[in-house]
C-alpha cells in the first residue's frame, strides 16, 4: 500500500517518497514558513516568560519596599498603606 503525500505548500501530490514537498520551490517556501512559525512561537514564549518574571519581581519588590517603609515609620503595613493612600488622594 502506498501512501500519497501531499505537498503542504501547493497541495499537489508528492511523487518522490523521500521528499516532503513536491518541488524545490515548495521546499524553500515550506522551510521559510516553518521558520516564521517557529520564530513566532519562540517569541511568544519568551515574551510570556519575561512578563511573568517581571510581574513577579515588581510585585515582590514593591511589597517589600512598602513593608520596609512601614517598619521605618513604626506602623503596620496596613496602617502605612492607608496613610499612603490618603496622602496620594490629598495631592
Ligand atoms: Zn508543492
Amino acid at each position: 500500500m502506498e501512501k500519497v503525500r501531499i505537498c503542504p505548500v501547493c497541495g499537489r501530490e508528492v511523487t518522490d517518497r523521500n521528499r516532503k514537498y513536491c518541488c524545490e520551490e515548495c521546499s524553500k517556501k515550506g522551510y521559510i514558513r516553518n521558520q516564521i512559525k517557529r520564530n513566532k512561537e519562540r517569541d511568544q514564549r519568551l515574551k510570556e516568560e519575561k512578563e511573568k518574571r517581571a510581574g513577579r519581581q515588581k510585585r515582590e519588590s514593591s511589597l517589600q519596599e512598602l513593608a520596609r517603609k512601614a517598619r521605618e515609620a513604626g506602623m503596620t503595613y496596613g496602617q502605612y498603606v492607608a496613610m499612603d493612600y490618603a496622602r496620594i488622594r490629598r495631592e
